[in-house]
């Protein structure tokens, strides 16, 4: 679905990501771990255009992704939840849910849509007149993934979905992807750095350091590497 081949990219002077190549095969959940400042957030910001590449490709179901303004790629399927949660704070949850069903597939299906978001995650259907800047930490990240959600994506990217959450509200979040994922058969993109929950919950890894992929294989053999153990998992 999602492939990536030599892609190097950073800001202005400062390069990041030094020759990235990886595949997420349509319906997989992928995790993309690895230490502050790998790249990980730049790595997505590629994928959404953000960021523009200086080399390398990028192909989603075989079209040229760099051919297409970040502006469109939503458009396409590619939905990405960014880091720090950043829902629209003086709009309502139902507004921001609204906000993030502007693509032709979410305007499409949008009832079947919201009724699964709220089904998913109650709170957000029980809040949806309340500010969304005075949810908690936990719901304004639930807002934001239902907001990804409700542009009925194929490819869901989330970055850092439990930073900043006390350790069960995090806990509570994976559990969600895991519902998400076994109700929708969506194909996921995460970065986090909770290794031991996201290769817990991805069918592959890929371990970013210093803007270069240094191991990537399917969880289970990500789990029983002995440098992914002693780095990140503290055994
Ligand atoms: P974290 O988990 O801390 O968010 P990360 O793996 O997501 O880390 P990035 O946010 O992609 O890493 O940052 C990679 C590098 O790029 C870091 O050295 C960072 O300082 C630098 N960087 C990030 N954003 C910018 C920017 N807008 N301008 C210049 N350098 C940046």
């Amino acid at each position: 679905m999602l492939t990536l081949e030599g892609v190097c990219a950073g800001y202005s002077v400062v390069p990041v990501l030094k020759d990235v190549s990886l595949r997420v095969e349509p319906g997989q959940f992928v995790a993309i771990v690895g230490p502050n400042g790998a790249g990980k957030t730049t790595l997505f910001k590629t994928i959404s255009g953000i960021v523009r590449p200086s080399a390398g490709s990028i192909q989603f179901e075989g079209i040229d992704l760099l051919a297409v303004p970040a502006a469109a790629r939503p458009h396409l399927g590619i939905a990405h939840v960014p880091e720090g949660r950043q829902v629209f704070p003086s709009l309502s949850v139902m507004e921001n849910l609204e906000m993030g069903a502007m693509t032709a597939a979410g305007q499409r299906g949008w009832k079947e849509n919201i009724e699964r978001i709220f089904a998913l995650m109650p709170v957000l259907a029980e809040r949806r007149s309340q500010v969304a800047g005075t949810l908690s930490g936990g719901e304004q990240q639930m807002l934001a993934i239902g907001r990804g959600l409700a542009s009925a994506p194929k490819l869901l990217m989330l970055d850092e979905p439990s930073m900043g959450l006390a350790p069960a509200i995090a806990d509570f979040i994976f559990e969600k992807l895991q519902e998400i994922r076994a109700q929708t058969k969506l194909t996921i993109l995460l970065v986090e750095q909770r290794v031991a929950e996201a290769l817990e919950s991805a069918d592959r890894g890929y371990v970013l350091e210093a803007g270069r992929v240094v191991l990537e294989g399917n969880n289970a053999t990500l789990r029983a590497d002995d440098r992914i153990r002693q780095a990140y998992l503290g055994m």
